[in-house]
């Protein structure tokens, strides 16, 4: 029988293994192998330059910082198995940890299984993917080569809105490309949009290309209704449709919201199920940064400690 199972590999479980271990907890790590199609250290390693973690002024790599992570884990005691997580049943306790054919057993459970940027599988997706195409604007928005260019961001929600307000900063102008008339964003986001003269709404288009040399230069859009293909010139193309959080595994059992993140006690990490604790981007879907996912998984570690003296 364990005392903690986390499962997970992003800076939310790396976080939560280095605290549970200095705390002599011996946490036992579930680091997913291609678990949701990312491998063990999660959405980070999908990445290249990291300007904005604390600590690392020239900048760091997604995959050095795992790594990193990773090893901190190790030092302190933590046990990490490369193995997915299949399902889990927290209706009693011990809550039980079930990968392939083997079952695990542990007191408190922290799931810190991340959420997956949804991708949108167009022609020339995968060969300018980091070049010039990116799932995150506040990630990679003010890397050079976007400065002063025209950039595309596609989606009509909140994070749409978001993340064409920030490339505002340093681009020359923004298209945002939404599928429908009308934007799914709060109304106070939509003024927003419409407000700043640099962003430009290409209602009722869908991007269907995207073309370029060795980086990308531009996206092909597809208007729904007449099926009019026109090319926006662009050197940055971002999407904003909507992120998964990997929680299938859970299969219901843990309050979750409508679109499928853990429901957590504001304020806390805590699930509606005692002793068992949520950080990252799993419970998350307003910041969604590693320092973020980092602090929240520190908070899930603190917590799950005191819920095991109090046992
Ligand atoms: P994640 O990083 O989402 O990792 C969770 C991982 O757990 C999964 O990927 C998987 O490997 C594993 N897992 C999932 N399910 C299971 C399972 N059932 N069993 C076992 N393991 C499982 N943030 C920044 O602060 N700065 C940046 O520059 C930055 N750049 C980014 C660039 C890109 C392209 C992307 C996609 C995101 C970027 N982000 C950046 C956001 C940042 O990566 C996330 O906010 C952060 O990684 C979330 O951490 P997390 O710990 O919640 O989990
Ligand atoms: P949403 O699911 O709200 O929006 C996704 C957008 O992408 C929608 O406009 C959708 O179009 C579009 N889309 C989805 N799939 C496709 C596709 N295949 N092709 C073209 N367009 C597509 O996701 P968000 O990430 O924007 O927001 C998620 C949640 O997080 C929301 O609850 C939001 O309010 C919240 N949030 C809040 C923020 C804040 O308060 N500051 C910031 C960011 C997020 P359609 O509208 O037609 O469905």
């Amino acid at each position: 029988m364990e005392k903690i199972i986390i499962i997970g590999s992003g800076p939310a479980a790396h976080t939560a293994a280095i605290y549970t271990a200095r705390a002599n907890l011996k946490p036992l790590m579930f680091e997913g192998f291609m678990a949701a199609g990312i491998a063990a250290g999660g959405q980070l390693t999908t990445t290249t330059e990291i300007e904005n973690f604390p600590g690392f002024p020239q900048a760091v790599s997604g995959p050095e910082l795992m790594m990193r992570m990773r090893e901190q884990s190790l030092r302190y005691g933590t046990r990490i198995e490369t193995k997915t997580v299949d399902a889990v049943d927290v209706s009693s306790r011990p809550f039980k940890i079930k990968t392939g054919k083997e079952i695990f057993e542990c007191e408190a459970l922290i799931i810190a299984t991340g959420a997956t940027a949804r991708r949108m599988s167009l022609k020339g997706e995968s060969e300018y993917w980091q070049k010039g195409i990116s799932a995150c604007a506040v990630c990679d928005g003010a890397l050079p080569m976007f400065r002063n260019q025209a950039l595309a961001v596609i989606g009509g929600g909140d994070s749409a809105v978001e993340e064409a307000t920030f490339l505002t900063k340093f681009a020359s102008r923004v298209y945002l490309v939404h599928r429908r008339d009308q934007l799914r964003a709060s109304k106070s986001m939509q003024k927003r949009a419409f407000s700043n003269p640099k962003i430009e709404i290409i209602w009722d288009h869908v991007p269907v290309e995207a073309i370029g040399e060795k980086f990308l230069t531009g996206v092909r859009v597809q208007h729904v209704k007449t099926n009019e293909l026109r090319t926006l010139e662009v050197k940055g193309l971002f999407y904003a449709v909507g992120h998964l959080p990997n929680t299938s595994f859970l299969n219901g059992q843990l309050l979750c919201d409508e679109t499928g993140y853990i429901k957590t006690i504001p304020g806390t990490t805590q699930t509606n199920i005692k002793g068992v604790f949520a950080c990252g981007d799993v419970q998350d879907k307003v910041y969604r940064q590693a320092i973020t996912a980092a602090g929240s998984g520190c908070m899930a570690a603190l917590e799950a400690e005191r819920f095991l003296e109090g046992e």
